[in-house]
């Protein structure tokens, strides 16, 4: 049984990696300022007495004793994190030199969740590890994109001057139950507005992919990543390499919950990429993993849940 810190436990990804390590048979502890995440994600964890929860913001220092710590806080929703871009670079880039300073003093491995942003906008298609990306330093999406750059060199230079172990996730749109009905990302956009008959809201011309991973793939390439051998720290792709318009996963999402909701076009944000697909050789290689929920298995999941949830509030 090993101890292991979650930062951002209460979010969309952390809540389903607190309930996997629970189930594996670890303690967990759940540090959230609750900023996007919510309790309501882990409140049916609150009775096991393995299960600790801890209000704190990853900007302050934090002092505990644990085997392995998860660097998910962060908000990942463009909306949420545009809305005070200052905070947004503090919790990556001081949540990093936080969470990495703790892992140095207690010797524990780290986990970075950085993001398939550190490409920006990308000249490269699909994307593999050794691309160094395209990206806005004074744009929109900048505030995510350097934060986490930074996060990533953070990670890297702790390794080379302190011998910190890390290991670093560039994680792919990912999805799934327990995300935010006003996260204001593509999926659980389009199902909420599909399942309330609201119109469908399509930014730009709609023709722009993203690839979509089910969250329960990302989980799993999480665990894996962490149990690697010690000489892998990645950067290393997790994401589903099925590679869709957004008006392809508007119209499958239309078919799916049977709504008679309209497509609507609005403008597209500055600086948002018009393609994104992951190169997944290395984490095949690496952790022997690959994605295996299809976006409409994993669609039919989400629906339900958002369909549940709908009807509770
Ligand atoms: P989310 O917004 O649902 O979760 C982020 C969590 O971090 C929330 O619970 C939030 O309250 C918490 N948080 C934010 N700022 C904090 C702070 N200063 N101190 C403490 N807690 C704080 O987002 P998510 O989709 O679960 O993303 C989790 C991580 O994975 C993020 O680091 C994100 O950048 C990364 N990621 C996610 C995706 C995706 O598609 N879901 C893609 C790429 C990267
Ligand atoms: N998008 C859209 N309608 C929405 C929300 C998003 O057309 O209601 C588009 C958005 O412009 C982007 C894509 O869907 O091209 C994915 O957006 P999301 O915010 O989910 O993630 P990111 O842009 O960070 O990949």
């Amino acid at each position: 049984m090993k101890r292991i810190l979650i930062t951002g436990g209460a979010g969309f990804v952390g809540s389903h990696l607190c309930n996997r390590l629970l189930n594996d048979g670890h303690e967990v502890i759940s540090l959230d300022n609750y900023f996007t995440g919510s309790k309501r994600n882990i409140v049916h964890l609150m009775d096991n007495p393995y299960f600790e929860v801890i209000r704190h913001d990853v900007t302050m220092p934090f002092f505990i004793e644990v085997d392995e710590i998860y660097n998910l806080a962060c908000p990942a929703s463009p909306i949420h994190y545009q809305y005070n871009p200052i905070k947004t670079v503090k919790t990556s880039v001081m949540g990093a030199v936080n969470m990495l300073g703790l892992a140095k003093r207690i010797k524990a491995k780290i986990l970075q969740a950085s993001t398939s942003e550190v490409y920006g906008d990308p000249l490269v298609h699909p994307q593999k590890e050794d691309y160094w990306g395209h990206v806005n330093p004074i744009g929109k999406r900048s505030c995510y994109d350097e934060g986490k750059r930074v996060a990533e060199t953070l990670f890297v230079s702790y390794r080379e001057q302190n011998n910190v172990r890390i290991k670093i996730a560039r994680i792919f749109n990912t999805y799934g139950p327990n995300m935010h009905p006003n996260d204001g990302r593509v999926v659980s956009n389009f199902i909420v507005q599909a399942l309330k008959g609201e119109d469908i809201t399509i930014y730009g011309d709609g023709k722009q992919t993203r690839s979509f991973q089910y969250v329960d793939d990302l989980i799993e390439g999480f665990i894996r990543l962490m149990d690697t051998r010690e000489e892998f720290i990645g950067p290393v792709n997790l994401g589903n390499p099925g590679e869709f318009t957004i008006l392809e996963l508007a119209e499958k999402v239309l078919e799916l919950t049977g709504s008679k909701s309209k497509l609507v076009f609005k403008p597209l944000p500055s600086d948002d990429p018009l393609q994104r697909q992951p190169d997944i050789t290395l984490a095949k290689k690496e952790l022997g993993w690959e994605p295996k929920i299809p976006l409409e298995k994993g669609l039919v999941k989400t629906i339900n849940y958002f369909d549940q949830l709908l009807s509770e509030l």
